[in-house]
């Protein structure tokens, strides 16, 4: 754990410059707009370390994939997703020295996210070898008015001389990912143009052609009034600048105004995009900095409004969830389904940028409960869309007759990962699939999705579940082979507790929606059957033998689900016996002692019990999460979030408490010592489940939206917003009483402590905390 950053509501603060925090600074301090995010890279020169980073939605790379022993189903290429056209870039020289913070004296530093306002923030004095001491101070957004858009507010201030600053804004398409697997680059150029005070280069990436024009445009201000400068053109392949000289005496102020543009092939004919880049770029000049920033704040405001959550008394927690909040709303905006949200959103290579059964699992209801069911119906129709892939996909391994597997990585719904422990045997994946859009249609009672779209996936999916089982004559039980559970410390298991249950449910939950169906719209059911050909007698008789004849494993002794066969006969010790310098396993120990070990990678026995929470009591939750919380290693960031609910589920408030701040302030404090390679942008979502579902206890049964909530003792008051059916409602808690707000005109059914209510649009209600 390291923790260099300052604790404050709704600002990140990093005071004092200690290059070895560079990278992680840069990944925790990230910007985004949906559309496009950049870290928090200088934008003068540093020659010290740094990840330079510059994503832009839904543009991505087929690296040819490299892997040691070539296996049959593995897919040919590793997605990437592509730094792009470096835009923030100003070089600054003081007296023809380059500013470059890596050989300078730094007197002062500051570097601050406004998680309020959506802007960063950055001031520093520092004295160049030569002696110059300059002040400089930078303001930079992406705004989610204008998503094409960036602005940077630049101005430096000799601190104790006259002399020359030259100011070089450019743009730089000679950019390089670290994680190229031959070390190529991915651009190339197809145009550049440069003029006065502006520039464009329009560059297309090798193998897909998408093609993206970036360009800037600034102006320049001396103590904050216009004026005459001469400009220097310079450019090369894939680079543009300006230059300009100006003089100034001590304590004057030079101000650059930088604008960029980034716009996709994915929104604009290839042969527009510069001139189209051209005219966005001008509006946004035209605007000016001040009001795009108003108007960018203005948003932000908004969002908080119907996001943000808000803790009492504890301002770690709270910088916590509202760190993870602001970079899920950074990430993702529900506007383009061709979208979705990386592991790593907008803040790092890691992960390709691609989509993982992350977000179903950990970051769907966020979107869900925050945002209005159309971003949810989004995020499902991605998949929908990816259906026809995901069945060659599973036709490529054996499966036939439309049996679907969704793939563990994908950036286009092929699967484009590469690890055969992952690639063929992480098919849990499929289950999240099919259970959000179980939650969808709770949360939303938008059955319509099932019968026009929903449906069809849950019974490809279900084809592949029926297929992948066999029928172990031993034991006189389907069993499921080979598989790797959500635990990736383990390998090639039989019987994954947890992939059983959910392969059981989804061939449960699909027989029914298609025995509704088939009752309440005959014509549809006929239809839909004959897509897909689709035996409905032959077909759910075979699943419905699986479902109550599948196996799983069981320890008669402890009394608890096992995590797969032959758990029990491992060597077993608890994660607390672990050297703590030995810590990350996963940085420390070869795989073979890993496998060997009974250390637990994440949630996994406790991800199924979490997801089918109603069907075991208190006692059966409390067993298995004493037995399996201390082997829990947590070091995947998508792990405390599960325990944190379930640990509140069982009244242990301090446990829930400290995961809690584990998986809220994961990145901040940097637990697995990884944030320098970007932000776990996906478990933020389970942060805000750990909240609302864990201290909140919300869920959703028969119909009605219920609470439960706990509060733990450091906490003054919690509260937080959620969507139910398209109302609002807000819930607050505190140590006496819990507050429930109907923020809608329609008259909703909450239930609280196991009691209804009827409340009426507007109305408040209050009930003494249940203690
Ligand atoms: C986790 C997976 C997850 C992936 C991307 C891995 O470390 O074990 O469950 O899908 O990271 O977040």
């Amino acid at each position: 754990m390291t923790s260099y950053l300052k604790h404050d509501e709704w600002l990140i603060i990093e005071e004092g410059f200690n290059p070895e925090n560079n990278r992680a600074s840069e990944s925790i301090l990230s910007l985004g707009n949906g559309k496009m995010g950049q870290r928090a890279n200088f934008e003068e020169a540093y020659s010290g370390d740094t990840l330079q980073g510059n994503y832009i939605a839904g543009v991505y790379y087929p690296d040819k994939t490299r892997v040691g022993w070539w296996k049959v189903g593995y897919p040919e290429y590793f997605a990437k997703v592509l730094n792009a056209a470096n835009w923030i870039g100003i070089d600054v020289k003081i007296n023809d020295k380059t500013l470059d913070l890596a050989k300078c004296r730094i007197l002062s530093f500051r570097r601050t996210l406004n998680m309020k306002k959506g802007y960063l923030e950055r001031s520093f004095t520092a004295e160049l070898p030569g002696g110059e001491k300059v002040t400089v101070e930078s303001i930079r957004f992406l705004s989610i008015v204008m998503p094409e858009i960036g602005a940077i507010q630049y101005s430096v201030k000799p601190v104790n001389f006259n002399g020359k600053i030259t100011i070089t804004p450019y743009i730089d398409l000679d950019v390089r990912n670290e994680d190229a697997n031959y070390g190529e680059q991915f651009w190339e150029e197809v145009n550049r143009e440069t003029g006065n005070g502006e520039g464009y280069i329009l560059g297309k990436t090798k193998k897909l052609d998408f093609t993206v024009c970036t360009g800037m445009k600034f102006n320049l201000l001396k103590n904050g009034k216009p004026i005459r400068y001469d400009i220097t053109r310079n450019e090369r392949e894939k680079y543009l600048e300006n230059s300009c000289s100006i003089h100034l005496q001590q304590e004057e102020i030079l101000t650059i105004f930088k604008y960029a543009v980034n716009l996709t092939s994915l929104d604009y004919r290839p042969g527009e995009l510069m001139h189209e880049a051209e005219q966005v770029l001008k509006i946004a000049f035209t605007i000016g900095f001040e009001n795009l920033l108003a108007e960018h704040t203005k948003a932000w405001i908004m969002k908080w409004d119907d996001s943000d959550i808000r803790i009492g008394g504890d301002v770690a927690a709270q910088q916590g969830i509202r760190f993870n909040i602001f970079h899920l709303n950074q990430t993702y905006t529900g506007e383009d389904e061709r979208l979705n949200i990386g592991p790593k959103g907008f803040t790092g290579e890691k992960y390709g940028g691609s989509t993982y059964w992350d977000t179903e699992a950990f970051v769907f209801p966020f979107y869900l409960c925050t945002t209005n069911p159309d971003v949810g119906k989004k995020l499902l129709l991605y998949r929908y869309k990816h259906l026809g892939k995901a069945i060659e996909n599973a036709q490529k391994l054996g499966f036939k007759n439309g049996a679907a597997l969704y793939p563990m990585v994908t950036m286009n719904g092929e699967e484009c990962h590469n690890e055969w422990e992952i690639t063929f045997e992480e098919i849990h994946r499929n289950g999240a699939i099919a259970y959000a859009i179980y939650s969808y249609v709770r949360h939303t009672g938008d059955y319509k999705y099932l019968e026009d779209y929903g449906l069809e996936v849950l019974m490809a999916i279900s084809r592949f579940w029926s297929q992948r089982v066999n029928f172990s004559e031993p034991k006189q039980k389907y069993v499921i082979l080979g598989v790797t559970g959500p635990n990736e410390y383990e390998n090639n298991v039989n019987n994954n507790w947890y992939t059983n249950t959910i392969a059981a449910w989804t061939l449960d939950y699909t027989m029914g929606h298609i025995h509704s169906l088939r009752n309440s719209n005959p014509q549809r059911f006929r239809e839909l059957a004959a897509k897909l050909n689709f035996d409905f007698e032959e077909e759910t008789s075979l699943w419905r033998d699986i479902v109550d004849n599948l196996y799983f494993p069981y320890d008669e002794e402890g009394q608890i689900f096992l995590q797969q066969d032959g758990y029990l006969d491992k060597e077993q010790s608890l994660a607390e016996e672990i050297d703590p310098n030995q810590r990350p396993i996963n940085q420390h120990w070869s795989w073979d002692r890993i496998l060997r070990s009974p250390f637990i990678k994440q949630a996994d026995v406790l991800h199924g019990i979490y997801f089918f929470e109603e069907r075991y009591d208190k006692e059966t939750i409390r067993r298995n999460f004493n037995f399996y919380e201390p082997r829990t290693v947590h070091e995947s960031s998508l792990s405390a979030c599960i325990h944190s609910i379930l640990a509140a589920r069982i009244g242990d408030i301090d446990t829930a408490y400290n995961l809690y701040l584990r998986t809220a302030r994961l990145d901040l404090d940097d637990y697995n010592q990884e944030v320098a390679e970007g932000l776990h942008i996906t478990s933020m979502g389970g942060t805000w489940m750990a909240v609302v579902e864990g201290f909140g206890g919300m869920r959703i049964a028969d119909g009605t939206i219920r609470f439960n909530p706990l509060i733990p003792d450091q906490w003054e008051f919690y509260s937080f917003n959620v969507r139910f059916k398209g109302n609002l409602l807000n819930v607050k808690v505190n140590h006496e009483v819990i507050e429930i707000r109907n923020r809608s005109n329609a008259t909703i059914p909450v239930n609280l402590y196991d009691q209804e209510y009827l409340l009426e649009g507007g109305d408040d209600l209050v009930v003494h905390r249940k203690k």
